[in-house]
Parts: C-alpha cells; sequence; structure tokens
C-alpha cells in the first residue's frame, strides 16, 4: 500500500504548490482512491487567483478539486456496492439525507453538506486534485470501461448544468440566451439543448469562447465587449424566454435581466464576487422575472454519468489540453488563459 499523497494545495492568492504528505490509515467504512483524472473549474481558477470565491475564502490551506474520477484501491471495513479496482466518478458532494432540504430532495442544500476541494465549511473539506484521496462509498459512481477518467471526471460539471437547466423549468421550444462561455455556459448550452429548447444564443466579451460556441452548436453568439446594441438588437427580434447567467459577474447578471423578456426566467449559476451586488432590481418587478438560484446538484450527478457513459453529452469536446497533475499549478494558470483554454484536465 502506498503511504504517500502529492496534492495540489493552496495556500494564498496564487500560491498553489504540489505538497506530498503521509497518508493516515484508511479510516473504516471509507474508501481511498487513486486519482485518474480532474477537471480545472472556474472556482479552482477563483481560488488560485484570490484565495477565495463568492462567499467562499479559504483560511487554511486546501487541496483543489472537485471534478475528480479514479480507482478505488483500498476499502476499509465491509462496504457493500464498491470493490477495490473499481473505475469511479466521484461524487464530491456528501448530503447527510436527513436534514429538511435532504428530505425535500434538495441534497444540493443540504444543511450538513460537505464538498470536496471547498472552503464553504472551516474546517475546510480537502479537495481531489491528489495522487490519492479519501472518499465515503456513497460518492462513487461506477463508470463503465469504456469511460475515460477524462470523461468521467466531467460528470460534476455537467451535473451543474443538468441542475441549472432543471431549475429553468420547462424549456422545450424555448429561447434560451447564456451569458458566459466558458465550460459551464457550454455545458448548460448542450444540456439545454437536450431538454429542448428552439435556440441558444450565447454572450461573452472574448472571441474565442464565443468561436467555440460556435462549433459546439450554439445557433447564435453576441459579444459584447464594447457595449449592448447588438444583444439589444437581437433580443428585439426573437425575445429569450430563459436567460442563464453563467459569467460570474454582476454585468452579467444585469445583461441577463435585461435581455429576457417580460415575464422571462433568469437563472443564476454563476457564482458572483462576495459581498453585496447591485441588480436592476426594479426590472425583475417590472417585468415579473423569474430570477431563480441554480447551486451545485442534486441527484443530476447520476444522471450525468450515465449521459456521458452513453454518448449522449460528448463532454470530452470541451477540452482543450490535458497535464499531468504533477504540474497543477501550471494548468491552473493555463486554464486561466480564456485565449487558448476552454477545459484544462489533470491526467495521472
Ligand atoms: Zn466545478
Ligand atoms: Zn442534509
Amino acid at each position: 500500500m502506498t503511504s504517500m499523497a502529492l496534492a495540489a494545495t493552496l495556500f494564498g492568492p496564487e500560491d498553489l504548490r504540489m505538497v506530498e504528505r503521509p497518508l493516515d490509515p484508511l479510516a473504516s467504512g471509507m474508501v481511498r482512491i487513486r486519482f485518474g483524472a480532474g477537471g480545472i473549474c472556474g472556482s479552482d481558477m477563483h481560488y488560485y487567483r484570490h484565495a477565495r470565491t463568492g462567499d467562499f475564502v479559504v483560511t487554511s490551506p486546501l487541496v483543489l478539486g472537485h471534478e475528480i474520477a479514479g480507482e478505488v484501491v483500498e476499502i476499509a471495513g465491509s462496504v457493500p456496492d464498491v470493490k477495490v479496482g473499481d473505475r469511479v466518478a466521484l461524487n464530491p458532494s456528501r448530503w447527510c439525507g436527513h436534514c429538511k432540504p435532504c428530505r425535500e430532495n434538495r441534497p444540493n442544500l443540504c444543511e450538513n453538506i460537505f464538498f470536496m476541494g471547498s472552503a464553504s465549511k472551516t474546517p475546510h473539506m480537502q479537495g481531489g486534485f491528489a495522487s490519492y484521496f479519501d472518499a465515503v462509498p456513497a460518492q462513487c459512481v461506477k463508470i463503465p470501461d469504456h469511460v475515460t477518467y477524462q470523461a468521467a471526471a466531467l460528470a460534476e460539471p455537467l451535473a451543474v448544468c443538468l441542475h441549472a437547466v432543471a431549475r429553468a423549468g420547462d424549456v422545450t421550444g424555448k429561447r434560451a440566451v447564456l451569458f458566459g462561455a466558458g465550460p459551464i455556459g457550454l455545458l448548460t448550452m448542450l444540456a439545454a439543448q437536450r431538454a429542448g429548447i428552439a435556440e441558444a444564443t450565447v454572450v461573452d466579451i472574448a472571441a474565442a469562447p464565443l468561436a467555440f460556441a460556435t462549433r459546439l452548436g450554439a445557433n447564435h453568439v453576441v459579444d459584447i465587449s464594447s457595449g449592448e446594441e447588438a444583444l439589444k438588437a437581437e433580443a428585439a427580434t426573437r425575445p429569450f424566454d430563459v436567460a442563464f447567467e453563467v459569467s460570474g459577474t454582476a454585468a452579467g447578471l444585469a445583461s441577463a435581466i435585461g435581455a429576457v423578456r417580460r415575464g422571462g426566467v433568469v437563472v443564476q449559476v454563476g457564482n458572483l464576487p462576495g459581498g453585496q451586488i447591485p441588480v436592476p432590481a426594479n426590472a425583475v418587478m417590472a417585468k415579473e422575472i423569474d430570477l431563480r438560484g441554480s447551486f451545485r446538484f442534486g441527484m443530476e450527478f447520476f444522471t450525468a454519468v450515465e449521459l456521458i457513459a452513453d454518448g449522449s453529452v460528448d463532454v470530452l469536446s470541451l477540452v482543450t489540453a490535458e497535464r499531468p497533475l504533477s504540474v497543477a499549478p501550471d494548468a491552473v494558470r493555463l486554464a486561466l488563459d480564456r485565449s487558448q483554454s476552454v477545459k484544462v484536465v489533470l491526467t495521472a
């Protein structure tokens, strides 16, 4: 059995280091995972740059990573349903199963949730950008042999997007506009298309991600880097029934509220900067907009694994680079460069 793990550990803003640490003996009822692949998420990048994402602040060293797949290498005690050698996608959420949101089948809102690689709680729950890490069996979702670890790792962001589309309600035949052409925006587009939207318009302030959105199947793209005239014209000819704010910016949320039609739905998926954010709240009132939050995911994680396994969603089409875990800090810096990166995936 291995006794050491190498983990991408964040100590402060732009201070991400590969740190080797001894592994504790595996606790009873737990499983040990050997890292297979890990997607670098926007929140990992926020943590890297600012040692915070939204209102979650890193106060002690944090191993990043919550989009993870790997192999079960050790099991402590008797654990049904999981075997040594299983290849698994890791659900980064640990839900309690008995609080009110859990009982209402909204486990993403669990009052006692732990989430890998997140500073939402102190002490922080460590992430999966580590050569070995431990999980509870319920986090392990078996993947078929033909699914690569790279694809399985992207079940997590796909689950986020399936949840966002679910929050929009029935989108069949509707026109959707998405603010932010990063991985979550693009996967939300693919999820919304699967759910039956008529058209997807993707809005961003950078040319390269918009070109990528077009290749991936966006019906229209709008660059608002030098103003919103084109967006206003688009909204006038093709009113948007539903808007997804996926950029994580106050400007994106304001634009979404401005662009959606009267009586439309705005889903806020992006994690905005922390603190008080000015929003055009009177437009929410005057247009009777349904403004809905979307946070992580619940059972959509299992759906995401299925959709990847049966080929319904080609998550690998978003991957622009693969780098070994051992150079995770460089890989995070590469992911931050939107002129060349959409999704960067770490491999073993
Ligand atoms: Zn993520
Ligand atoms: Zn709960």
